[in-house]
Protein backbone atom coordinates (compact mmCIF):
# COMPACT_ATOMS: atom_id res chain seq x y z
CA UNK A 1 0.00 0.00 0.00
CA UNK A 2 1.54 3.83 -0.59
CA UNK A 3 2.33 6.29 1.65
CA UNK A 4 0.81 9.64 1.21
CA UNK A 5 3.16 12.92 1.60
CA UNK A 6 1.31 14.97 4.65
CA UNK A 7 0.08 18.77 4.30
CA UNK A 8 -0.23 21.39 7.39
CA UNK A 9 -4.57 22.00 8.08
CA UNK A 10 -5.53 25.13 8.47
CA UNK A 11 -8.66 27.11 8.07
CA UNK A 12 -10.33 23.87 6.74
CA UNK A 13 -7.75 23.78 3.84
CA UNK A 14 -5.04 20.97 3.44
CA UNK A 15 -1.60 22.92 2.44
CA UNK A 16 2.19 22.65 1.88
CA UNK A 17 3.95 25.21 4.24
CA UNK A 18 4.27 29.03 2.93
CA UNK A 19 7.49 28.61 2.31
CA UNK A 20 7.39 25.03 0.70
CA UNK A 21 9.27 23.27 3.13
CA UNK A 22 9.33 19.77 4.41
CA UNK A 23 10.77 16.80 6.25
CA UNK A 24 11.29 13.13 4.80
CA UNK A 25 9.59 10.09 6.92
CA UNK A 26 11.66 6.92 6.62
CA UNK A 27 10.27 3.69 7.60
CA UNK A 28 11.92 1.94 10.42
CA UNK A 29 11.63 -1.44 9.51
CA UNK A 30 14.69 -0.18 6.44
CA UNK A 31 15.33 3.44 7.24
CA UNK A 32 13.96 4.05 3.47
CA UNK A 33 12.35 7.69 2.81
CA UNK A 34 8.52 6.91 2.32
CA UNK A 35 7.24 10.45 1.76
CA UNK A 36 7.67 13.69 3.08
CA UNK A 37 5.72 16.17 5.50
CA UNK A 38 5.32 19.82 5.67
CA UNK A 39 7.62 22.30 8.10
CA UNK A 40 5.60 25.31 9.11
CA UNK A 41 6.82 28.55 9.27
CA UNK A 42 5.73 31.47 11.28
CA UNK A 43 3.30 32.55 8.58
CA UNK A 44 1.31 29.25 8.75
CA UNK A 45 1.52 29.52 12.86
CA UNK A 46 -0.21 33.07 12.31
CA UNK A 47 -2.40 31.52 10.02
CA UNK A 48 -2.87 27.89 12.34
CA UNK A 49 -3.60 30.88 15.17
CA UNK A 50 -6.26 32.75 13.24
CA UNK A 51 -8.18 29.49 11.80
CA UNK A 52 -8.01 28.52 15.46
CA UNK A 53 -9.39 31.54 17.26
CA UNK A 54 -12.45 31.76 14.46
CA UNK A 55 -13.32 28.20 14.70
CA UNK A 56 -13.23 28.59 18.58
CA UNK A 57 -16.07 31.41 18.21
CA UNK A 58 -17.77 28.67 15.88
CA UNK A 59 -17.73 25.80 17.72
CA UNK A 60 -18.22 27.08 21.23
CA UNK A 61 -21.99 28.59 20.10
CA UNK A 62 -23.14 24.98 18.65
CA UNK A 63 -24.72 22.98 20.80
CA UNK A 64 -22.65 20.13 22.59
CA UNK A 65 -26.12 17.83 21.57
CA UNK A 66 -24.86 18.36 17.91
CA UNK A 67 -21.04 18.83 18.35
CA UNK A 68 -21.26 15.17 19.26
CA UNK A 69 -23.07 14.22 16.33
CA UNK A 70 -20.22 15.59 14.56
CA UNK A 71 -17.60 13.79 16.61
CA UNK A 72 -19.33 10.97 16.67
CA UNK A 73 -19.36 10.71 12.35
CA UNK A 74 -15.74 11.35 12.67
CA UNK A 75 -15.77 7.76 14.68
CA UNK A 76 -17.58 6.07 12.32
CA UNK A 77 -14.83 7.26 9.30
CA UNK A 78 -12.11 5.83 11.67
CA UNK A 79 -13.77 2.62 11.86
CA UNK A 80 -14.52 2.81 8.22
CA UNK A 81 -10.58 3.50 7.40
CA UNK A 82 -8.93 1.66 10.38
CA UNK A 83 -7.88 -0.58 7.40
CA UNK A 84 -5.68 2.14 5.73
CA UNK A 85 -4.68 4.38 8.59
CA UNK A 86 -3.60 1.40 10.10
CA UNK A 87 -1.10 0.35 6.90
CA UNK A 88 0.47 3.73 6.88
CA UNK A 89 0.88 4.19 11.14
CA UNK A 90 2.88 0.94 10.62
CA UNK A 91 4.64 1.78 7.78
CA UNK A 92 5.91 4.99 9.40
CA UNK A 93 6.11 3.95 13.21
CA UNK A 94 6.77 0.20 12.65
CA UNK A 95 4.12 -1.39 15.48
CA UNK A 96 2.65 -4.34 13.76
CA UNK A 97 -0.36 -3.64 11.75
CA UNK A 98 -3.03 -5.66 14.41
CA UNK A 99 -1.86 -2.68 17.39
CA UNK A 100 -1.95 -0.06 14.81
CA UNK A 101 -5.40 -0.86 13.18
CA UNK A 102 -6.09 -0.96 16.55
CA UNK A 103 -4.94 2.17 17.83
CA UNK A 104 -7.65 3.62 15.07
CA UNK A 105 -10.20 1.34 16.07
CA UNK A 106 -9.63 2.74 19.67
CA UNK A 107 -9.55 5.82 18.83
CA UNK A 108 -13.34 5.99 17.68
CA UNK A 109 -14.10 4.62 21.35
CA UNK A 110 -12.71 7.53 22.63
CA UNK A 111 -14.22 10.23 20.44
CA UNK A 112 -17.68 9.07 21.19
CA UNK A 113 -17.18 8.83 25.08
CA UNK A 114 -16.12 11.99 25.10
CA UNK A 115 -18.79 12.88 22.11
CA UNK A 116 -21.45 11.72 24.78
CA UNK A 117 -19.38 13.41 28.06
CA UNK A 118 -19.57 16.41 26.39
CA UNK A 119 -23.10 16.44 26.84
CA UNK A 120 -22.62 15.76 30.31
CA UNK A 121 -20.78 19.10 30.99
CA UNK A 122 -23.20 20.68 34.06
CA UNK A 123 -22.90 24.20 36.02
CA UNK A 124 -24.88 24.61 39.03
CA UNK A 125 -27.59 26.77 40.94
CA UNK A 126 -26.12 27.91 44.54
CA UNK A 127 -28.83 29.13 46.85
CA UNK A 128 -28.26 32.55 47.68
CA UNK A 129 -27.96 34.65 51.08
CA UNK A 130 -30.17 37.07 49.39
CA UNK A 131 -33.91 35.55 47.75
CA UNK A 132 -33.80 38.65 45.05
CA UNK A 133 -30.44 36.95 43.59
CA UNK A 134 -29.75 33.72 41.74
CA UNK A 135 -26.38 32.83 41.88
CA UNK A 136 -24.65 30.08 39.28
CA UNK A 137 -22.06 28.32 38.40
CA UNK A 138 -21.30 27.47 34.63
CA UNK A 139 -18.62 25.86 32.43
CA UNK A 140 -17.31 27.40 29.26
CA UNK A 141 -14.91 26.19 27.14
CA UNK A 142 -11.33 27.38 27.31
CA UNK A 143 -10.76 28.65 24.57
CA UNK A 144 -7.78 27.45 21.39
CA UNK A 145 -6.42 24.69 22.54
CA UNK A 146 -2.50 24.07 21.60
CA UNK A 147 -1.43 20.04 21.51
CA UNK A 148 2.11 18.62 21.36
CA UNK A 149 1.98 14.90 20.46
CA UNK A 150 4.33 12.14 20.07
CA UNK A 151 5.61 9.29 18.11
CA UNK A 152 4.62 6.25 20.13
CA UNK A 153 0.64 6.76 19.66
CA UNK A 154 0.74 9.03 16.83
CA UNK A 155 -3.48 8.86 16.99
CA UNK A 156 -3.82 8.24 20.51
CA UNK A 157 -2.06 11.24 21.79
CA UNK A 158 -3.72 13.20 19.69
CA UNK A 159 -6.89 12.05 20.05
CA UNK A 160 -7.48 11.92 23.98
CA UNK A 161 -6.55 16.08 23.63
CA UNK A 162 -8.70 16.32 20.49
CA UNK A 163 -11.46 14.52 21.91
CA UNK A 164 -11.62 16.30 25.20
CA UNK A 165 -11.04 19.57 24.00
CA UNK A 166 -14.09 19.34 21.01
CA UNK A 167 -16.29 17.96 23.31
CA UNK A 168 -15.69 20.61 25.81
CA UNK A 169 -16.42 23.50 23.14
CA UNK A 170 -12.57 24.16 22.39
CA UNK A 171 -10.48 24.68 19.15
CA UNK A 172 -7.67 22.57 18.54
CA UNK A 173 -4.09 23.29 16.95
CA UNK A 174 -1.85 20.07 17.14
CA UNK A 175 1.16 20.14 16.69
CA UNK A 176 1.70 16.02 15.78
CA UNK A 177 4.76 14.15 15.54
CA UNK A 178 7.11 14.87 12.01
CA UNK A 179 8.40 11.46 12.17
CA UNK A 180 4.54 9.69 11.81
CA UNK A 181 2.56 12.47 10.49
CA UNK A 182 0.66 10.59 7.93
CA UNK A 183 -1.64 8.82 10.84
CA UNK A 184 -2.26 11.97 12.80
CA UNK A 185 -3.65 13.82 9.67
CA UNK A 186 -6.07 11.15 8.97
CA UNK A 187 -7.72 11.55 12.17
CA UNK A 188 -7.60 14.79 11.35
CA UNK A 189 -9.22 14.10 8.25
CA UNK A 190 -11.70 12.28 9.47
CA UNK A 191 -13.11 15.10 11.99
CA UNK A 192 -12.60 17.43 8.74
CA UNK A 193 -15.08 14.70 6.69
CA UNK A 194 -17.43 14.93 9.19
CA UNK A 195 -18.47 17.88 9.38
CA UNK A 196 -16.67 19.85 12.12
CA UNK A 197 -16.44 23.29 10.78
CA UNK A 198 -13.10 25.55 9.31
CA UNK A 199 -10.83 26.77 11.92
CA UNK A 200 -12.06 24.25 14.72
CA UNK A 201 -9.15 21.69 14.05
CA UNK A 202 -5.79 22.88 12.97
CA UNK A 203 -2.43 20.49 12.42
CA UNK A 204 0.98 21.91 12.12
CA UNK A 205 4.56 19.84 11.63
CA UNK A 206 7.94 21.61 11.79
CA UNK A 207 10.41 22.54 14.28
CA UNK A 208 8.69 21.36 17.84
CA UNK A 209 10.69 23.62 20.05
CA UNK A 210 9.92 26.31 17.01
CA UNK A 211 6.53 25.86 17.07
CA UNK A 212 5.67 25.55 21.27
CA UNK A 213 8.01 28.77 21.86
CA UNK A 214 5.32 30.29 19.15
CA UNK A 215 2.51 29.08 20.16
CA UNK A 216 2.77 28.65 23.82
CA UNK A 217 3.03 32.43 24.76
CA UNK A 218 0.41 33.55 22.30
CA UNK A 219 -2.70 35.39 23.52
CA UNK A 220 -5.14 33.29 21.24
CA UNK A 221 -3.92 30.13 23.06
CA UNK A 222 -5.29 29.48 26.35
CA UNK A 223 -4.48 25.96 27.17
CA UNK A 224 -1.35 24.05 26.78
CA UNK A 225 -1.25 20.04 26.84
CA UNK A 226 2.13 18.36 26.20
CA UNK A 227 2.73 14.62 25.73
CA UNK A 228 6.68 13.52 25.85
CA UNK A 229 9.45 13.28 27.92
CA UNK A 230 9.81 14.61 31.55
CA UNK A 231 12.68 17.76 30.63
CA UNK A 232 10.75 19.01 27.63
CA UNK A 233 7.34 18.94 29.43
CA UNK A 234 9.58 21.12 32.43
CA UNK A 235 10.08 23.20 29.42
CA UNK A 236 7.05 23.87 28.15
CA UNK A 237 5.12 23.73 31.71
CA UNK A 238 7.48 26.49 33.03
CA UNK A 239 6.95 28.79 29.86
CA UNK A 240 2.96 28.06 29.95
CA UNK A 241 3.63 29.54 33.62
CA UNK A 242 4.95 32.60 32.68
CA UNK A 243 2.05 33.03 30.54
CA UNK A 244 -0.57 31.85 32.54
CA UNK A 245 -2.06 29.33 30.61
CA UNK A 246 -3.99 26.17 31.68
CA UNK A 247 -1.62 22.97 31.03
CA UNK A 248 -2.04 19.14 31.02
CA UNK A 249 1.12 17.05 30.91
CA UNK A 250 1.56 13.89 30.40
CA UNK A 251 5.35 12.90 30.55
CA UNK A 252 7.56 9.77 30.87
CA UNK A 253 7.14 7.25 33.20
CA UNK A 254 9.17 3.87 34.77
CA UNK A 255 6.23 1.17 35.76
CA UNK A 256 7.09 -0.77 38.53
CA UNK A 257 5.69 -3.87 38.46
CA UNK A 258 5.72 -5.80 41.92
CA UNK A 259 4.95 -9.12 41.86
CA UNK A 260 3.97 -10.91 45.70
CA UNK A 261 4.94 -14.40 46.81
CA UNK A 262 1.22 -15.17 46.88
CA UNK A 263 0.65 -13.83 43.10
CA UNK A 264 -0.48 -16.24 40.71
CA UNK A 265 3.11 -15.53 38.31
CA UNK A 266 1.12 -17.01 35.32
CA UNK A 267 -1.04 -14.22 35.23
CA UNK A 268 1.48 -11.87 36.33
CA UNK A 269 3.31 -12.82 33.79
CA UNK A 270 0.84 -12.69 30.85
CA UNK A 271 -0.52 -9.35 32.37
CA UNK A 272 2.34 -7.89 31.99
CA UNK A 273 4.84 -9.51 29.25
CA UNK A 274 2.53 -8.68 26.26
CA UNK A 275 3.02 -5.02 27.91
CA UNK A 276 6.42 -4.96 28.36
CA UNK A 277 7.11 -5.56 24.24
CA UNK A 278 3.94 -3.98 23.30
CA UNK A 279 5.53 -1.06 20.51
CA UNK A 280 8.37 -2.37 21.52
CA UNK A 281 8.49 -0.75 24.69
CA UNK A 282 8.13 2.73 23.68
CA UNK A 283 5.27 3.37 26.14
CA UNK A 284 5.10 5.98 28.73
CA UNK A 285 2.79 3.28 31.14
CA UNK A 286 5.29 0.55 30.10
CA UNK A 287 6.28 -1.61 32.70
CA UNK A 288 9.59 -1.52 33.52
CA UNK A 289 11.23 -2.25 37.03
CA UNK A 290 10.18 -5.54 38.11
CA UNK A 291 10.58 -6.00 41.44
CA UNK A 292 10.06 -9.56 42.34
CA UNK A 293 9.78 -12.22 45.59
CA UNK A 294 12.31 -13.92 46.10
CA UNK A 295 10.08 -16.74 46.77
CA UNK A 296 8.58 -16.61 42.86
CA UNK A 297 11.44 -14.96 41.12
CA UNK A 298 13.49 -17.54 39.62
CA UNK A 299 9.74 -18.86 38.02
CA UNK A 300 8.95 -15.50 36.78
CA UNK A 301 11.88 -14.61 35.42
CA UNK A 302 11.81 -17.97 33.36
CA UNK A 303 8.23 -17.54 32.14
CA UNK A 304 8.85 -13.94 31.16
CA UNK A 305 12.14 -15.14 29.43
CA UNK A 306 10.41 -17.77 27.55
CA UNK A 307 8.11 -15.56 26.11
CA UNK A 308 10.43 -12.68 25.25
CA UNK A 309 12.41 -15.63 23.03
CA UNK A 310 9.07 -16.86 21.76
CA UNK A 311 7.67 -13.45 20.43
CA UNK A 312 8.16 -13.20 16.55
CA UNK A 313 10.11 -9.69 15.59
CA UNK A 314 9.95 -8.13 11.67
CA UNK A 315 8.31 -5.40 9.58
CA UNK A 316 5.35 -4.80 11.55
CA UNK A 317 3.15 -5.38 8.06
CA UNK A 318 4.44 -8.95 7.52
CA UNK A 319 1.85 -11.99 8.81
CA UNK A 320 2.53 -13.14 12.49
CA UNK A 321 4.74 -10.17 13.44
CA UNK A 322 4.26 -9.42 17.24
CA UNK A 323 7.00 -6.63 17.86
CA UNK A 324 8.61 -4.53 15.16
CA UNK A 325 11.33 -2.27 14.93
CA UNK A 326 12.19 0.88 17.79
CA UNK A 327 10.55 3.68 15.66
CA UNK A 328 14.22 5.85 15.38
CA UNK A 329 17.81 5.32 15.38
CA UNK A 330 17.55 7.36 18.75
CA UNK A 331 16.32 4.49 20.18
CA UNK A 332 18.66 1.78 19.18
CA UNK A 333 21.57 4.15 20.51
CA UNK A 334 19.86 4.36 24.04
CA UNK A 335 18.95 0.71 24.32
CA UNK A 336 23.03 -0.03 23.26
CA UNK A 337 24.38 2.70 26.21
CA UNK A 338 21.57 1.37 29.16
CA UNK A 339 22.65 -2.52 28.07
CA UNK A 340 26.40 -1.59 28.64
CA UNK A 341 25.88 0.18 31.76
CA UNK A 342 23.63 -2.71 33.45
CA UNK A 343 26.07 -5.31 32.62
CA UNK A 344 28.54 -3.58 33.59
CA UNK A 345 27.06 -2.86 36.87
CA UNK A 346 26.47 -6.71 37.02
CA UNK A 347 23.31 -7.08 35.69
CA UNK A 348 22.44 -10.58 34.49
CA UNK A 349 21.41 -10.67 30.13
CA UNK A 350 19.23 -13.59 30.35
CA UNK A 351 17.92 -12.81 26.59
CA UNK A 352 18.40 -10.26 23.76
CA UNK A 353 20.53 -7.46 25.17
CA UNK A 354 21.36 -6.39 20.65
CA UNK A 355 19.93 -5.19 17.73
CA UNK A 356 18.95 -7.50 15.22
CA UNK A 357 20.56 -7.16 11.84
CA UNK A 358 21.43 -4.33 10.10
CA UNK A 359 19.13 -2.40 8.46
CA UNK A 360 15.88 -1.33 10.14
CA UNK A 361 15.71 -0.66 13.90
CA UNK A 362 15.36 -3.98 15.12
CA UNK A 363 16.17 -4.50 18.81
CA UNK A 364 15.66 -7.89 20.69
CA UNK A 365 13.25 -8.33 23.28
CA UNK A 366 15.55 -8.25 26.74
CA UNK A 367 15.40 -9.71 29.79
CA UNK A 368 17.67 -8.37 32.67
CA UNK A 369 17.77 -10.03 35.90
CA UNK A 370 19.79 -8.91 39.38
CA UNK A 371 19.57 -5.61 37.80
CA UNK A 372 21.27 -3.35 40.85
CA UNK A 373 19.61 0.22 42.01
CA UNK A 374 22.45 2.24 40.56
CA UNK A 375 21.95 0.77 36.96
CA UNK A 376 20.81 3.33 34.71
CA UNK A 377 17.61 1.26 33.57
CA UNK A 378 16.63 1.02 37.18
CA UNK A 379 16.67 5.36 36.78
CA UNK A 380 16.16 6.74 33.24
CA UNK A 381 13.07 5.72 31.25
CA UNK A 382 14.49 2.84 28.59
CA UNK A 383 11.75 3.46 25.99
CA UNK A 384 12.47 0.20 24.84
CA UNK A 385 11.88 -3.34 25.06
CA UNK A 386 13.85 -4.48 28.37
CA UNK A 387 12.71 -5.94 31.33
CA UNK A 388 15.13 -5.66 34.48
CA UNK A 389 14.16 -7.21 37.00
CA UNK A 390 15.51 -7.28 40.60
CA UNK A 391 14.21 -9.68 44.14
CA UNK A 392 12.72 -8.44 47.11
CA UNK A 393 11.44 -9.92 50.42
CA UNK A 394 9.69 -7.26 52.14
CA UNK A 395 6.79 -5.89 50.52
CA UNK A 396 7.42 -2.27 52.10
CA UNK A 397 10.99 -2.52 50.81
CA UNK A 398 9.40 -3.19 47.56
CA UNK A 399 7.15 -0.41 47.83
CA UNK A 400 9.93 1.99 48.69
CA UNK A 401 11.57 0.96 45.88
CA UNK A 402 8.55 1.84 43.83
CA UNK A 403 8.19 5.10 44.66
CA UNK A 404 11.99 6.18 45.22
CA UNK A 405 12.25 7.72 41.42
CA UNK A 406 10.74 10.99 40.42
CA UNK A 407 8.49 9.59 37.86
CA UNK A 408 4.91 8.41 39.35
CA UNK A 409 2.94 7.35 35.93
CA UNK A 410 1.78 3.60 36.37
CA UNK A 411 2.23 0.96 38.33
CA UNK A 412 1.59 -2.70 38.56
CA UNK A 413 1.22 -5.50 40.96
CA UNK A 414 0.15 -9.08 41.71
CA UNK A 415 -1.15 -10.44 44.88
CA UNK A 416 -3.69 -12.66 46.25
CA UNK A 417 -3.92 -11.08 49.65
CA UNK A 418 -6.16 -8.30 50.18
CA UNK A 419 -4.37 -6.93 52.88
CA UNK A 420 -1.27 -6.45 50.14
CA UNK A 421 -3.63 -5.27 47.42
CA UNK A 422 -4.57 -2.52 49.79
CA UNK A 423 -1.57 -1.55 51.09
CA UNK A 424 -0.09 -1.41 47.53
CA UNK A 425 -3.05 0.79 46.43
CA UNK A 426 -2.77 3.17 49.42
CA UNK A 427 1.03 3.41 49.06
CA UNK A 428 2.59 3.42 45.59
CA UNK A 429 3.36 6.36 44.05
CA UNK A 430 1.84 6.31 40.60
CA UNK A 431 -1.29 8.41 38.78
CA UNK A 432 -2.67 4.58 37.56
CA UNK A 433 -2.63 1.85 39.54
CA UNK A 434 -3.39 -1.91 37.68
CA UNK A 435 -3.46 -4.99 40.42
CA UNK A 436 -3.99 -8.67 39.18
CA UNK A 437 -4.70 -7.40 35.68
CA UNK A 438 -2.93 -5.75 32.65
CA UNK A 439 -3.16 -2.15 31.95
CA UNK A 440 -6.95 -0.89 30.48
CA UNK A 441 -6.49 2.99 30.28
CA UNK A 442 -9.91 3.05 28.76
CA UNK A 443 -11.57 6.80 27.97
CA UNK A 444 -13.87 6.69 31.03
CA UNK A 445 -10.56 6.39 33.45
CA UNK A 446 -8.62 9.24 34.01
CA UNK A 447 -5.25 9.33 32.35
CA UNK A 448 -1.99 10.48 34.10
CA UNK A 449 0.40 10.87 36.32
CA UNK A 450 1.82 12.42 39.06
CA UNK A 451 5.19 13.98 40.77
CA UNK A 452 7.59 13.99 37.92
CA UNK A 453 5.42 12.02 35.48
CA UNK A 454 3.31 15.52 35.39
CA UNK A 455 -0.23 17.11 36.15
CA UNK A 456 -3.79 16.74 34.90
CA UNK A 457 -5.38 13.99 33.09
CA UNK A 458 -6.23 12.91 29.77
CA UNK A 459 -9.25 10.63 30.54
CA UNK A 460 -12.34 10.33 32.39
CA UNK A 461 -14.45 13.78 33.20
CA UNK A 462 -11.25 14.97 34.46
CA UNK A 463 -10.13 15.75 31.32
CA UNK A 464 -12.86 17.49 30.27
CA UNK A 465 -12.68 19.93 33.31
CA UNK A 466 -9.22 20.53 31.96
CA UNK A 467 -10.73 22.26 29.01
CA UNK A 468 -13.55 24.30 31.08
CA UNK A 469 -12.93 27.21 32.36
CA UNK A 470 -15.91 27.86 35.89
CA UNK A 471 -17.25 31.08 36.05
CA UNK A 472 -19.60 32.19 39.13
CA UNK A 473 -22.75 34.49 37.73
CA UNK A 474 -24.90 36.31 40.47
CA UNK A 475 -28.13 37.93 38.95
CA UNK A 476 -30.17 40.10 40.87
CA UNK A 477 -34.20 40.96 40.26
CA UNK A 478 -34.37 44.26 39.85
P1 LIG B 1 12.35 14.29 22.86
O1 LIG B 1 12.26 14.39 24.34
O2 LIG B 1 13.15 15.30 22.15
O3 LIG B 1 10.90 14.29 22.18
C1 LIG B 1 9.77 13.72 22.75
C2 LIG B 1 8.55 14.41 22.10
O4 LIG B 1 8.53 15.76 22.49
C3 LIG B 1 8.64 14.44 20.57
O5 LIG B 1 7.33 14.22 20.06
C4 LIG B 1 9.12 15.84 20.22
O6 LIG B 1 8.61 16.30 19.00
C5 LIG B 1 8.54 16.64 21.35
N1 LIG B 1 9.34 17.82 21.70
C6 LIG B 1 10.66 17.85 21.96
N2 LIG B 1 11.04 19.11 22.25
C7 LIG B 1 9.94 19.88 22.16
C8 LIG B 1 9.67 21.27 22.35
N3 LIG B 1 10.63 22.12 22.74
N4 LIG B 1 8.41 21.70 22.16
C9 LIG B 1 7.42 20.86 21.80
N5 LIG B 1 7.61 19.55 21.62
C10 LIG B 1 8.85 19.06 21.80
O7 LIG B 1 13.02 12.93 22.49
P2 LIG B 1 12.65 11.65 21.66
O8 LIG B 1 13.94 11.06 21.23
O9 LIG B 1 11.64 11.88 20.61
O10 LIG B 1 12.05 10.73 22.79
C11 LIG B 1 12.91 10.46 23.88
C12 LIG B 1 12.20 10.30 25.13
O11 LIG B 1 10.96 11.00 25.19
C13 LIG B 1 11.81 8.86 25.36
O12 LIG B 1 12.88 8.15 25.88
C14 LIG B 1 10.69 8.98 26.33
O13 LIG B 1 11.23 9.10 27.63
C15 LIG B 1 10.04 10.30 26.00
N6 LIG B 1 8.78 10.13 25.27
C16 LIG B 1 7.68 9.96 26.03
C17 LIG B 1 6.47 9.75 25.42
C18 LIG B 1 5.24 9.53 26.25
O14 LIG B 1 4.30 8.91 25.78
N7 LIG B 1 5.17 10.06 27.47
C19 LIG B 1 6.39 9.71 24.03
C20 LIG B 1 7.55 9.91 23.26
C21 LIG B 1 8.75 10.12 23.91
Amino acid sequence: MSYPNTQLFIDGQWRDAADGKSLGVFNPSNGQEIGRVAHAGKSDMDAALASAQKGFEVWRDIPAFERAKTMRRAAALMRERADVIGNMLTQEQGKPYVEARGEALVAADIIEWFADEGMRVYGRIVPSRNLAVRQLVVKDPVGVVAAFTPWNFPINQVVRKLGAALAAGCAVIVKAPEETPASPAALIKAFADAGVPAGVVNLLYGNPAEISGYLIPHPIVRKVTFTGSTPVGKQLAGLAGQHMKRVTMELGGHAPVIVCDDADIALAVKSTAGAKFRNAGQVCISPTRFLVHEDVRADFVAALTKYAQGLKVGDGLAEGTQMGPLANPRRLTAMAEFMSDAVENGAELLTGGERIGTSGNFYAPTVLNNVPTKARIFNDEPFGPVAAVQGFTDLNAAIAEANRLAFGLAGYAFTSSLKNAHLLSQRVEVGMLWINQPATPSAELPFGGIKDSGYGSEGGPEALEACLNTRAISITNV
